[in-house]
């Protein structure tokens, strides 16, 4: 089993689909047994997908956006992940 720091290390690999089968199963298998991981995983998904929509002007309140985002994210339950 991965540790939590080899874990983390993957973290942006994974949320990219940059990692080959076997790691993917590892980092999943990870996030199963991990509460932190997967609260880490979450917070740079959200964070991935805020830069994603980003507009152009400069963002005032990111944590609100942010909140938006995770509510639409609850709206839209197809388990993609
Ligand atoms: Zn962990």
């Amino acid at each position: 089993m991965l540790t939590c720091k080899e874990q983390v290390a993957r973290s942006s690999d994974y949320l990219d689909g940059q990692l080959t089968f076997r790691e993917r199963l590892l980092v999943r298998h990870h996030l199963m047994f991990c509460p932190n991981c997967r609260r880490f995983i979450r917070q740079m998904r959200l964070m991935q997908a805020t830069l994603k929509i980003l507009p152009d002007e400069p963002v005032g309140d990111v944590d609100a956006l942010a909140q938006q985002l995770a509510a639409e994210r609850l709206k839209d339950q197809k388990g993609g992940e």
